[in-house]
């Protein structure tokens, strides 16, 4: 079965020593094409580089976990860096931008208002250079949505709204405002209810799979607070997993993992249009346009 991973930090120092090995790991479980978002300027070339030697696509961006050291300088240099690379067909878009409201650090008045500086400039830069983008929403859906209606492109916006992990009237507000729900190992652990409702309840074409590797375990790899104050280790995540998870996906809505394939390829086309091309170079995968 072919599986697009809709986002995975390939450059992440979990998996850099082997990320070879790790990519071919992916491969060998039937993940023909990764979407690498960018986290701060410094790993700009890194997921460039990764994505054209893996035949992968990536995104540019300053995520707000970021956000605190970046500086207006990094925003003009992710201006040039867009005008620089804009012809590049593994481009696909801005990301992983967005508003995270869950660390207190970045909730000072200070550190939100940056935040939402930083977004708003990057919004606009995915609309001056058409793309799409990826989306980090963590208890910030109504800001976040404010700024897509304040700087929504002719058109509306394509893109996905990363590990969506809201209410099912907030997934709505996202979808009506142009962008795909991630979803990813959260949704393979029984206590998330709420989650799991809404991965089986999502209309067909509002979703998309993701690993978010290495974060954001699956429940068999995740390692629990007590487990871990005594030595081990937490599972490290990566692509690899997207089938155990798009499995986890097929369950809740009671469909085969081969209509989970198909729904996820043609969803990602939706959400990020420069998949398209270089899908059409991927044998196993002969019909997402359609
Ligand atoms: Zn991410």
């Amino acid at each position: 079965m072919p599986w697009i991973d809709t986002h995975c930090h390939l450059d992440a120092p979990e998996l850099a020593a082997d990320i070879a090995a790790v990519r071919e790991r992916a491969r060998q479980a039937g993940v023909v094409h990764c979407v690498l978002p960018a986290v701060e300027r410094s790993n700009w070339v890194r997921v460039r580089e990764l994505a054209h030697a893996f035949g992968d696509s990536y995104a540019l961006g300053i995520h707000p976990l970021y956000v605190a050291r970046a500086t207006q300088a990094d925003l003009d240099a992710l201006r040039v860096e867009l005008e620089i690379h804009r012809g590049d067909p593994r481009l696909v878009a801005v990301g992983e931008i967005g508003l995270d409201f869950f660390e207190p650090d970045l909730c000072t008045d200070a550190m939100r208002q940056w935040q939402e500086d930083v977004f708003r400039q990057q919004l606009l830069l995915a609309r001056a250079f058409d793309l799409p983008v990826i989306v980090h929403v963590r208890r910030s859906v109504d800001r976040v949505l404010k700024y897509l209606r304040e700087v929504r492109p002719q058109g509306g916006w394509h893109g996905i709204a990363h590990a969506f992990n809201g209410s099912a009237e907030q997934a709505q507000r996202c979808t009506e405002a142009g962008l795909k729900l991630g979803f990813g190992g959260a949704l393979t652990f029984e206590r998330a209810l709420q989650l799991r409702r809404l991965a089986a309840s999502v209309g067909p074409a509002d979703w998309v799979l993701e690993t978010d590797a290495p974060d954001i375990p699956p429940h068999w790899l995740y390692v629990d607070a007590q487990a871990r104050a005594s030595g081990q280790a937490q599972g490290v995540n990566e692509p690899a997993q997207l089938p155990r998870i798009a499995q986890s996906m097929a369950d809740l809505r009671s469909t085969t993992s081969a209509l989970i394939s198909q729904a996820n390829a043609h969803n990602a086309v939706e959400a990020l249009p420069g998949l398209a091309s270089l899908l059409d170079a991927c044998e196993q995968l002969p019909s997402v346009r359609s």
